[in-house]
């Protein structure tokens, strides 16, 4: 293999080593962390506050309702039992109990809205568990999937490390030198084939002097233009 054919493969490798640490590490993101499923998670979680806040309410009113109940109970007694026979005491009684019975008409109102709420927050409660389910059997298969990935990146990677090594060592000091420098400063393409007798990367024509000398291939020859060692 000539200098410059070792250079374009070490590139090669270089470049599938960049491409695959870089999805390698987005599959560990995505295997660390799963959006929907996070938001999924509070969406529940808000749900089922909401649901504990209605049912809250509703157990509030209905001991309040408990409690005028026996009042109006006690009243009725009172009123009845006999005991009481002043009439202007009667009266005070009697209407006393029909106060009290209005307003336990007036909360039976209240009642039922406080029903329907927390009825209502108990469905939007289950649909959102039902949706995270589903979200979660979705996730498993992702799951699965990125695993699979993950694995055969690594095996990929191990294999492009041990290429990365054999090309290296095929390469003299010099030219790796110059190699690393322009793949550092050349966002990681230090060498471009020559097509049509214009270098591949900037498409700047390659003079008819310098195409013989990178078809020999063991001199180092760049671009005039990008600076890009010529292949
Ligand atoms: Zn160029």
């Amino acid at each position: 293999m000539s200098r410059t054919s070792a250079l374009w493969h070490l590139q090669t490798i270089d470049q599938e080593l960049d491409d695959k640490t870089h999805r390698a590490r987005q599959v560990d993101d995505a295997l660390a962390n799963d959006p929907k499923v996070s938001a999924a998670r509070a969406a529940l979680e808000a749900d089922r506050k909401k649901l504990a806040e209605a049912r809250g309410a509703l157990r509030d009113r209905e001991l309040d309702a408990a409690g005028l109940d026996a009042k109006i109970k006690e009243l009725e007694n009172r009123l009845y039992d006999g005991r009481v026979s002043n009439p202007k005491e009667l009266d005070g009684l009697e209407k006393d109990a029909q106060m009290h019975k209005r307003r336990r008409s007036e909360m039976d109102d209240a009642l039922l809205a406080l029903m329907d709420s927390a009825d209502q927050a108990q469905r939007r409660a289950e649909e959102q568990a039902q949706s995270l389910r589903k979200i979660e059997e979705a996730r498993a298969g992702d799951v699965e999937r990125l695993t699979h990935e993950k694995e055969s990146l690594a095996k990929r990677l191990d294999e492009l490390a041990a290429q990365r090594e054999q090309a290296r060592a095929a390469l003299d000091a010099d030219a790796l030198r110059q190699y690393d420098y322009l793949r550092r400063t050349k966002a990681g393409r230090a060498v471009a084939q020559v097509k049509s007798e214009s270098c591949s990367v900037c498409g700047v024509a390659v003079a008819t002097g310098l195409l013989h000398r990178v078809r020999a291939g063991d001199e180092i020859v760049v671009c005039s233009s990008c600076d890009r060692i010529l292949a």
